[in-house]
């Protein structure tokens, strides 16, 4: 009578179980080890990962930023909370009629999916490749406009200051702004978001709620 074919994966009789094991481990010894040594070692990230967002600059430090809020709506995780205000002369932080007064991305709800980077009509909205955002309070997940917006470069001035003297908007999204005028200040920052910016910043026991941080 034919012997049955044995199924796979069934033990090997007597001591060949333990020895074939052994085989595994051998074998295992002189393969190349993937074991990455972080955080001692950073590992480069891909060119196009989704790490931190950043809210980004004109070249003459205005911010791109319009306060539209199309981000938010676009949002699938409800990360994003905007609160959006009128420029005026005497304190302008954009080119335009609008500007971002209070920004928040939630890291606690965000999914690093970019539909808020594809959503931005200005290209304010973008994303580093900065992946470090681990905390132990869900307050400090909470960024705020001053953590997410982009350092000042050569040629920029901080927000708010006067637009570039005989350019209007569109001549900002043509490239024509290159830096800021001769000449540029800052101007008195009266209107800035602080109070949701703070909420954001408590931790510990006064940690805020959700409701309280986002307001709504
Ligand atoms: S990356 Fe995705 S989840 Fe995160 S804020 Fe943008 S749209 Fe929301
Ligand atoms: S980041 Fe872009 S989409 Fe979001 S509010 Fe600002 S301009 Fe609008």
């Amino acid at each position: 009578m034919a012997e049955e074919p044995k199924e796979a994966g069934q033990p090997k009789p007597g001591f060949q179980n333990p020895v074939a094991g052994f085989a595994v481990t051998f074998k295992a010894m002189f393969k190349k080890r993937l074991t990455e040594q972080y955080p001692e070692e950073q590992k480069t990230t891909a060119p196009r990962f989704h790490g931190r967002h950043q809210l980004n600059r004109h070249p003459d430090g205005l911010e791109k930023c319009v306060g539209c809020e199309l981000c938010a709506w676009a949002c699938p995780a409800d990360a994003i909370y905007v609160e959006g205000a009128d420029n005026t002369d005497e304190e302008r932080y954009s080119p335009g009629e609008r500007y971002g007064r209070v920004y928040q991305i939630n890291y606690a709800r965000c999914i690093l999916c970019g539909l808020c980077i594809e959503a931005c009509p200005t290209r304010a909205l973008t994303m580093t490749n900065e992946f470090e955002l681990a905390d132990s309070s869900r307050a400090n997940l909470i960024y705020t406009k001053e953590q997410l917006l982009a350092g000042l470069e050569e040629g920029m001035v901080d927000s708010p200051h006067a637009i570039y003297p005989g350019t209007d908007e569109q001549d900002y999204y043509r490239g024509l702004v290159t830096e800021a005028a001769p000449g540029t200040e800052q101007q008195a920052a009266v209107s800035k978001g602080e109070d949701p910016q703070q909420a954001a910043a408590t931790s510990g026991t006064d940690e805020p709620t959700s409701q309280e941080v986002i307001g709504r």
